[in-house]
């Protein structure tokens, strides 16, 4: 089991809130695709594993022609072993969702899709300077399903400033409309390098507090359960059966190669990131460099992204694992800690599998803090 991932650096235009990597000049488009082909033969023998799932992130990787995508996926399965029933996924937006569009990612091979949606208010769109509005949100919706894709999954973003509960409530009650097989959503978070991160510096743009954020996770929790999706990940629902393979599969510890700019990869001893730079990435694919940096990961590295990422999901953080694999007795450096969290009805330990509650799931990320060791 191992994952590929194939980072397009591209979009129409910056969202305010986007701190991904990625170039609104796509003069060097299909010189990139050439090079992204060439990194995957460069890296053939990276992964040992048969590839069970292959990801388009970006970026916008719905900018992608056919040609581009062809020339991908033939050198993917001329140079690697890919399962017969690889969940394949491009990430797409709504602008670019033509019915046109959708047949031909359908007929080259993508079987799940995942649409940035965001939001179905023009004036929220418009303040995230998203590149679509809300007709071409319903409609690409629609377009979808008319073409044959069973496996979409749509992003939603909650606590925006000015988002009220009202209009939070509406967007939700209208996804569900379209019954997507998997539904992301983020808490709008600030980042430095962006346009909010600068309006916030200079006062221009206030988050939204905390208790108003948590509530409109508390929403977004209820409403999504009482519709039969389960939250089998701190950000992501599904309807039974729909995991998103993709991400499942990094939870879990998989290995995955990242083929592009700012790509990550990974093989169970270190991580690499390829540079962020789309000029500097061509010039060194061209001399046959892949231009990358490595971080051998520390025991204690190793323990901190699995507490960290097993926590936040439906499958829980195995303290047997911890202590047999990862040689970390979490009972024993934690136990008083952990008792006043089973205390306080934010976690359960049932079979030696730590999980969050409801109620824990709204402070994760200061729980799997608190649990991790210093580095
Ligand atoms: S389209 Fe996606 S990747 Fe591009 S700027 Fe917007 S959020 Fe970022």
């Amino acid at each position: 089991m191992a994952g590929l991932y194939l980072h397009v650096p591209f979009c129409k235009q910056a969202c305010h809130y986007c701190d991904f990597h990625f170039s609104t000049d796509r003069s060097s488009g299909s010189e990139l695709c050439q090079a992204m082909a060439h990194e995957l033969i460069i890296q053939k023998d990276y992964l040992k594993e048969t590839i069970t799932t292959i990801y388009f992130g970006g970026g916008t990787p719905s900018l992608l022609t056919r040609q581009e995508i062809d020339l991908l996926f033939n050198t993917i399965h001329f140079h690697y072993s890919v399962a017969p029933d690889a969940e394949i996924t491009l990430e797409a937006n709504p602008d670019d969702l033509t019915k046109e569009k959708l047949k031909e990612l359908h007929e080259a091979g993508i079987n799940r899709l995942s649409i940035g949606i965001q939001s179905f208010d023009d004036a929220l769109l418009k303040f995230l300077n998203r590149a679509h509005d809300s007709h071409s949100a319903l409609q690409c919706l629609e377009n979808v399903r008319e073409t044959g894709f069973t496996n979409v999954s749509i992003d939603l973003i909650y606590a925006i400033p000015n988002l009220s509960e009202k209009i939070w409530e509406e967007t939700l009650r209208k996804a569900l409309t379209f019954s997507p097989e998997h539904i992301s959503s983020y808490a709008l978070t600030i980042e430095e390098r962006t346009v909010f991160g600068n309006w916030s510096k200079r006062g221009k743009l206030h988050p939204m507090e905390e208790e108003p954020a948590a509530r409109q996770f508390e929403m977004l929790m209820d409403i999504l359960s009482d519709n039969g999706y389960e939250q089998y990940e701190i950000s992501n629902f599904c309807k039974p059966g729909f995991y998103s393979k993709h991400n499942s599969s990094y939870w879990k510890g998989a290995h995955y190669l990242g083929i592009g700019p700012s790509a990550h990869s990974y093989n169970g001893i270190s991580r690499q990131f390829n540079v962020r730079n789309n000029a500097q990435y061509i010039r060194s694919i061209g001399k046959k460099e892949i231009p990358f940096e490595r971080e051998l990961l520390s025991p204690e590295n190793k323990i901190n992204e699995y507490i960290l990422t097993t926590l936040r999901t439906v499958w829980g953080c195995d303290l047997n694992f911890l202590t047999t694999q990862l040689n970390d007795d979490l009972i024993l450096r934690k136990g008083d800690y952990l008792s006043l969290l089973k205390q306080q009805n934010l976690v359960v330990i049932s079979e030696n599998i730590l999980k969050l509650t409801q109620k824990g799931k709204l402070v994760a990320d200061k729980i799997a803090e608190d649990l991790m060791l210093p580095v």
